[in-house]
C-alpha cells in the first residue's frame, strides 16, 4: 500500500484492529496488499473503507475485517500450502500468499480467475496458482493441504474439502442454509478426528456447483 497516503492507510489499518484484527503477521500482509487494485470501477475509491464491494460476475469482495478475521482464524504459517475456494477479485489470496508457502485459488468463473491472475503476476505475487473449477470439490492433485479456506457459505462443510485437509490442518468455512447470515466456522482435523468450532455471524455469496456462465 506504498502509493496510499499514509492518513487513509491509517485509518484502514486502525479499523481492522478495532474490529479485532491485531495478529501482527495479518496486519502486515494486510498492510502490504493495496486493496485498491482489487476494486475495479466506480467502487474503486471505497476500496479503504471496512465494507464488502461489488466485483464482475455479480459477485462480491469481503469486507477487509472479515478478510483479516479469516485469515487470522486459519493460523496460516509459513510453510502451509493453502486451498482458497472462491477466488473472487483475488484479494484473499494475495495476502494468503504473504503468509504461506504456495497458495491455490479456484473459482467458477474464469473471468475472475483470469483478472486475479493479471493482478498476481502484476504483483509478483508468483507463489498463487489459480485455477477454474467448481472448488468444492478441492484440487485432489495436489491434496493435501495444511489450511483450507472458503470463501462462499455451503450449507454443511464439503466433504471432499475435508478429505483433502491433513491431520493438523484447519478449515475455515461460512456455513448455513440462509441467504442472509450464516456461520464462519473452524475445522481442525485431528487423529481423532474433526473438531468445529463456531467463530462469528457471516454474510457470504453462496458456493454454487459447475461452473458460472461467462460474461
Ligand atoms: N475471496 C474473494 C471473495 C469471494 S466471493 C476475494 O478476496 O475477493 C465468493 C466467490 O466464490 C465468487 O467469486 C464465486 O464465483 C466463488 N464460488 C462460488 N461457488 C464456487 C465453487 N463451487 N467453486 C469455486 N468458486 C466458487
Amino acid at each position: 500500500m506504498s502509493s496510499l497516503d499514509p492518513e487513509t492507510k491509517m485509518q484502514f489499518l486502525f479499523a481492522l484492529r478495532s474490529k479485532g484484527v491485531t495478529e501482527a503477521r495479518v496486519l502486515n500482509a494486510m498492510e502490504e496488499i493495496d486493496r485498491g487494485p482489487f476494486i475495479r470501477g466506480l467502487f474503486a475509491q471505497r476500496a479503504y473503507e471496512d465494507m464488502p464491494l461489488p466485483i464482475a460476475c455479480g459477485q462480491t469482495i469481503s469486507q477487509p475485517s472479515v478478510v483479516g478475521l479469516m485469515t487470522q482464524a486459519l493460523q496460516v504459517s509459513a510453510r502451509d500450502t493453502v486451498l482458497e475456494v472462491g477466488t473472487g477479485s483475488g484479494y484473499q489470496a494475495a495476502i494468503l500468499s504473504k503468509l504461506a508457502r504456495r497458495v491455490y485459488t479456484i473459482d467458477r468463473h474464469a473471468r475472475l480467475v483470469r483478472e486475479a491472475r493479471q493482478l498476481f503476476e502484476s504483483l509478483q505475487l508468483s507463489n498463487i496458482t489459480s485455477l477454474v473449477g467448481d472448488g468444492s470439490h478441492g484440487l485432489p492433485d495436489q491434496a493435501p493441504f495444511d489450511r483450507i479456506l472458503v470463501t462462499a457459505a455451503a450449507e454443511d462443510p464439503p466433504g471432499p474439502l475435508l478429505a483433502q485437509l491433513k491431520v493438523g490442518g484447519i478449515m475455515v468455512v461460512p456455513v448455513g442454509q440462509s441467504d442472509t447470515v450464516q456461520t464462519l466456522i473452524r475445522v481442525v482435523k485431528t487423529e481423532d478426528g474433526l473438531e468445529y468450532d463456531e467463530l462469528r455471524p457471516v454474510r457470504f455469496v453462496p458456493l454454487l456447483e459447475g461452473l458460472g456462465k461467462e460474461t
